[in-house]
């Protein structure tokens, strides 16, 4: 058998393109197949690490539910197995009060009247999408937001974490270098040994699992046309997302 692998895939901009409304970032069914024949490698552990919560991801990849395969949400605030349908880790239910609490700020406030701007209600986490929101509109809800976490005193439990035209209230902790601490040893346990690790990803919010993958000797990917400055070094940059697609099958599927 090769030397096994722990390979993290992150899911918006990395397995699907940004798409306007985050609602629809679907995945094609080629997509999934790419994936599902992934997950059935003996050698390789999947995962898929997302800032998204658990259900919006199981809701995405619902054809793979069965398959040896790893979803990591909420930045890696949790874990859940796919083939036993089981959550392994799970956020401290006291988030999801004070989520709802913010919410309700912030409704109250009108921002969903702002135009362009979308609240994503994660039960653990809160994200004010801004994309589709002119310059001015965008920084009235963002102000919003930061007003209602200084207000209802949440600055001592969560942050403030950019994403792409994303700003979101995620509890301290949560990131995605803890993902991967989460699912290193998984992976060695159902290997018997420790993997090689592959982390793949866009955004900044990737950086934290970047750090902890070439702390481990692991491989981490960029994906986008630029490396942005603060990003840690990389073993290589994809352009985008069909590039991911193409090294998958010509360096994972086809080498095994
Ligand atoms: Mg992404």
């Amino acid at each position: 058998m090769p030397k096994p692998l722990l390979l993290m895939l992150d899911y918006d901009g990395t397995l699907t393109p940004i798409v306007p409304h985050f609602d629809q970032a679907q995945v094609s069914q080629d997509q999934i197949d790419v994936l599902r024949k992934l997950a059935s490698l003996p050698a390789v552990q999947l995962a898929i690490v997302s800032g998204r919560s658990v259900p919006q991801l199981r809701f995405f990849l619902m054809d793979l539910a069965g398959e040896s395969l790893y979803l990591v949400g909420l930045h890696g605030g949790e874990v859940y197995d796919f083939q036993s349908e089981q959550f392994l880790e799970e956020p401290d239910s006291s988030y999801k009060h004070s989520i709802e609490a913010l919410k309700q700020y912030l409704e109250k406030a009108g921002i969903h009247q702002v135009k362009g701007v979308a609240l994503e209600d994660k039960n653990y986490s809160l994200g004010v999408h801004y994309r589709q929101a002119s310059p001015e509109d965008a920084e009235k809800a963002l102000g919003c937001l930061r007003e209602g976490m200084k207000t209802l005193g949440l600055s001592l439990s969560f942050i403030l974490r950019p994403g792409k035209q994303l700003l979101e209230a995620v509890p301290k902790g949560f990131n995605k270098g803890v993902a991967v601490d989460h699912l290193l040893p998984l992976a060695t346990k159902r290997f018997g040994q420790g993997p090689s690790l592959t982390y793949i990803g866009d955004d900044v919010t990737d950086f934290d699992a970047f750090r902890q993958v070439n702390a481990h000797g692991g491989q981490s990917i960029y994906v986008g046309q630029i490396l942005p400055e603060d990003s840690p070094p990389v073993a290589q940059v994809l352009p985008n997302v069909q590039a991911v697609y193409d090294f998958l099958e010509r360096n994972i599927l086809s080498a095994v």
